[in-house]
């Protein structure tokens, strides 16, 4: 449980940075979803509804958690700026990217776009936690979230994507995309919409060791 809690938190930490992009158009007055909304969905539908409909937020313990992901994020991109991989095969990278598009209803900011050797492009995201074998959805469903907006934003091919895990020596993850991992991108945006837009009230989570630390478990319904 507490593994899952601090990955949770990590990966908020990573996708709450804020910068001042000059985007083609007004962001704030179009809606669109953040990174942090998608983890916070896959993590328990009823975030989004009691964060964005009723407005009631988490607990400050998190926030401060949140601040220091925030932190070592800064930390890496100082240090990591001109540095191009030789595995996957990289002629060039753009570093912390800020992808924004009103047809997929997503912005968001990249830590890397990889030009790689074949011509195509690819994410690469930086997470402070451990590699496992296994891939979380969270990581899969962000990761295939920038490739749609890399293929929008770039107009070029994306097909695979990369995910660094920090906590071990920066091991590299590959992610090939199938039509699934698109499709399964689209139906949680689409998801997210229908909560924050029609204050639709969305099922639990399907993990109930989840709901014991819950800030909101005290007014969730439980069913
Ligand atoms: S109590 Fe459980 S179902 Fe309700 S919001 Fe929290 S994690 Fe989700």
């Amino acid at each position: 449980m507490e593994k899952i809690v601090e990955e949770f938190i990590d990966l908020q930490a990573e996708t709450e940075i804020l910068v001042n992009p000059i985007p083609e158009f007004d962001t704030e007055s179009t809606p669109m979803i953040t990174p942090s909304e998608i983890i916070e969905f896959i993590y328990c539908p009823r975030y989004i509804y009691f964060l964005n409909c009723l407005g009631i937020p988490q607990h400050e313990e998190l926030r401060f958690k949140v601040l220091k992901g925030r932190e070592l994020h800064r930390k890496r991109e100082k240090t990591n700026l001109h540095y191009i991989r030789k595995r996957p095969e990289c002629i060039d990278k753009d570093v912390s990217v800020y992808l924004a598009s009103k047809t997929i209803g997503v912005r968001g900011i990249v830590d890397e776009v990889l030009h790689l050797a074949d011509g195509t492009l690819a994410p690469l995201d930086y997470k402070y936690t451990n590699f496992t074998e296994y891939t979380y959805r969270t990581h899969k469903v962000q990761s295939s979230i920038y490739a749609m907006l890399i293929k929008e934003v770039y107009k070029k091919t994306v097909i695979k994507g990369y995910i660094c895990y920090v906590r071990n020596g920066n091991q590299l993850k590959e992610i090939i995309y199938t039509p699934k991992d698109f499709e399964e991108a689209i139906f949680v945006i689409k998801t997210i919409f229908d909560i924050i837009l029609r204050g639709y009230y969305p099922d639990r989570t399907k993990y109930p060791n989840r709901c014991i630390d819950c800030t909101y478990r005290n007014i969730c319904d439980k069913v």
